[in-house]
């Protein structure tokens, strides 16, 4: 599986799996590029938050994202996101745009905007691993592997509360389980392109596996899905 060759890994699954860093380690190993979706949505938020626009208001918030100068990187050991040229990698992971997020990106001008620029980015890489939510599904729906990564809600909100607190947002554990419920109902709930997974992606369960085995299954998957899809069989 090591080589060149074109290679399109979807990664999807809700938020707090650890699906960025290990995404970004797959990645890694498998010599490919790497693209974030989520911190599309984000940035798309930011954009909103700065035109100053009701969160209810989707006409308003298709209108903001009308222009959006939006640059990503797909290095897998290095994250650079500009909006219009200004460095967001850090404001677009504070809480107000992480509060937005799911408002913004349930809004169908956004996504129609962003996954033509991911499918853009996708066929430019060509060997890459592409995460977020309805990659397998709705983005690239023939990706030459898909994969679902599940936790419980609360394997979840332990990793994010401890990620918080490396980085210095602080510890509040019931709050960050409150808003990651709150994030999995919105997102699988919405009218366009709900949170599932793709009826032929494997699923992965990481609430009982640490980095190292999370990445060693994930692999395994892929080798998997790509020696399936070349015989032609089915799973
Ligand atoms: O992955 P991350 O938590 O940064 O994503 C932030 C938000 O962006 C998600 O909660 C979801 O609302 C949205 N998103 C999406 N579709 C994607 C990726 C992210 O709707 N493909």
């Amino acid at each position: 599986m090591s080589g060149t060759g074109p290679l399109v890994v979807a990664m999807d699954g809700p938020s707090g799996t650890g699906k960025s860093s290990v995404s970004r380690r797959l990645a890694t190993r498998l010599g490919a590029r790497y693209l974030d979706t989520g911190a599309m949505y984000r940035v798309a938020t930011l954009r909103v938050l700065r035109a100053g626009v009701e969160l209810t208001d989707a006409a308003a918030i298709g209108a903001a994202v009308k222009e959006l100068p939006l640059s990503i990187g797909t290095d897998p050991s290095r994250e650079v996101i500009r909006l219009d040229g200004e460095d967001v990698s850090s404001e677009i992971r504070g809480d107000a745009v992480t509060k937005a997020v799911s408002a913004v990106s349930a809004v169908p001008e956004v996504r129609d905007l962003l996954v033509a620029l991911q499918r853009e980015i996708t066929t430019d890489a060509q060997r890459i691993v592409v995460e977020g939510r309805d990659i397998g599904t709705v983005v690239l729906p023939d990706a030459d592997a898909k994969i679902y990564l599940t936790a419980s809600a609360e394997a979840r909100a332990h990793r994010r509360n401890q990620q918080n607190i490396a980085e210095g947002r602080g510890d509040d554990y019931e709050a960050v389980l409150a808003d990651v419920q709150r994030r999995d109902n919105l997102d699988s709930t919405r009218k366009v392109s709900p949170l599932r997974p793709a009826d032929d992606a494997v699923l992965v369960d990481t609430s009982d596996l640490n980095m190292d085995e999370v990445i060693d299954e994930l692999y395994r998957v892929v080798a998997q899905q790509i020696s399936v899809g070349r015989t032609g069989g089915s799973q």
